[in-house]
């Protein structure tokens, strides 16, 4: 079969640039070996536009939140579902530190950060001393449902192909690439972690980041008002599936195991019977691992050597923010030839890249 672009993985990535490539008019097929823990199968889904222990706001929060919510909006209409919604951060000062960090950070930031009027509020549902803030502004994605909607219109497109990409069979040309039966315009890997193992990208500064959750069930526990509320506390704790919340994460640089650790569910359920009021069962214990990159920007654009070979790749902890925007870079540029961001674009890897094949 011909295409003109065949994508490896249908993530968050892959599916996004799917969504932009239909937009465009142009022929894709994806190839996707099902799998259930990749990272966007397990992705709490909270875009969060300031973090860290400064509270300041994230790296191009401005242009990529309304971009996204916007983005998840069109395809929730196109699918039929609802993936993307307002939401708000209930933050418990785990330490004096981290109130006094809000507090500084309120005077200066009003649009993000509120503080309560009653700080004791939350007694009845949570265990806390220090009181707390709230971050406004927030978005929570409905991953699992996105992916899930995009790949039965995959199917029912004939766009998909479940099964497992072989990097020895491919095959690169100057102005195409085969792939088996397929010939395709250009192969754009999608793949996350994956892509570090690929020989043509292994050597890009990845940072593979493994985070361990539970999901529990806590029906007691319910946020307020009309926006979906993610409270934490050192972990947090965001609505999941009816009933459930998701609980974690940890954020591990260096591990010996990809999967759940019998230490990680002993420190988080000490923590959640310190922290909750309420009832509560932990149902469910996962990991998976994070695309990170060294320099935390994401991957973007066309190998310097193999320019019919890109990827879209190294969204490490925000891949619902960064996905939309950067996968619609990558479409404009290769629709129209327009720049993607130099921070972003992989050529900015030319040096390293052109020792890599
Ligand atoms: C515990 C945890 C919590 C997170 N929470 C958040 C959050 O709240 N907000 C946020 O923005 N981000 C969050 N992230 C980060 C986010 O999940 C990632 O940035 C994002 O999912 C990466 O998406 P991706 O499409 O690049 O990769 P992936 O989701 O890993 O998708 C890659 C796809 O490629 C397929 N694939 C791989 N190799 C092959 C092959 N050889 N052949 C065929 N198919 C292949 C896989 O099966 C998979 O479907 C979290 C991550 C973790 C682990």
């Amino acid at each position: 079969m011909q295409t003109d672009t065949l994508i490896v993985g249908q993530g968050i990535c892959g599916s996004m640039l799917a969504w932009w490539l239909e937009q465009a008019g142009l022929s894709f097929v994806v190839m996707d070996e099902p799998r259930p823990f990749t990272a966007s199968r397990v992705a709490a889904g909270l875009i969060n536009p300031v973090t860290g222990r400064r509270i300041v706001k994230t790296w191009m929060i401005d242009e990529l939140l309304p971009f996204a919510v916007s983005t998840y909006r069109e395809i929730g209409a196109t699918l039929g579902i609802d993936c993307i919604s307002p939401a708000r951060v209930i933050e418990f000062f785990p330490t004096p530190q981290m109130r006094h960090a809000f507090l500084d950070r309120y005077a200066d930031d009003r649009e993000h950060l509120v503080l309560p009027v009653h700080e004791g509020d939350w007694r009845a549902q949570f265990q806390y001393d220090l009181g707390y803030g709230i971050i406004r502004g927030c978005q929570l994605v409905d991953l699992p449902a996105l992916l899930e909607a995009t790949r039965k219109r995959l199917k029912e497109h004939g766009r998909l192909r479940e099964e497992r990409f072989e990097q020895g069979s491919l095959i690169t040309g100057i102005t195409d690439v085969r792939y088996r039966d397929i010939q395709a315009g250009r192969v754009i890997f999608c793949d996350g972690v994956e892509s570090t193992a690929n020989p043509l990208f292994s050597r890009l500064p990845f940072a593979p980041n493994k985070g361990e959750f539970l999901i529990i069930e806590a029906s007691d526990l319910v946020g307020r008002g009309d926006i979906q509320t993610v409270f934490k506390k050192g972990i947090s704790l965001a609505p999941w599936k009816e009933g459930l919340y998701w609980v974690g994460s940890s954020y591990e640089w260096s591990f010996d195991e990809e999967g759940p650790t019998e230490s990680f569910l002993k420190r988080t359920g000490a923590i959640l019977k310190d922290w909750l009021n309420v009832p509560y069962k932990i149902v469910g214990h996962y990991a998976s691992v994070r695309p990170a990159t060294l320099e935390r920007r994401p991957f973007v654009g066309f190998h310097p050597l193999h320019p019919q070979v890109g990827i879209l790749n190294g969204m490490g902890t925000k891949g619902c923010s960064l996905a939309p925007f950067f996968s619609y870079q990558l479409v404009e540029h290769i629709t129209k030839g327009i720049a993607i961001r130099p921070d972003a674009d992989v050529r900015r890897f030319t040096k390293v890249l052109s020792h890599s094949s």
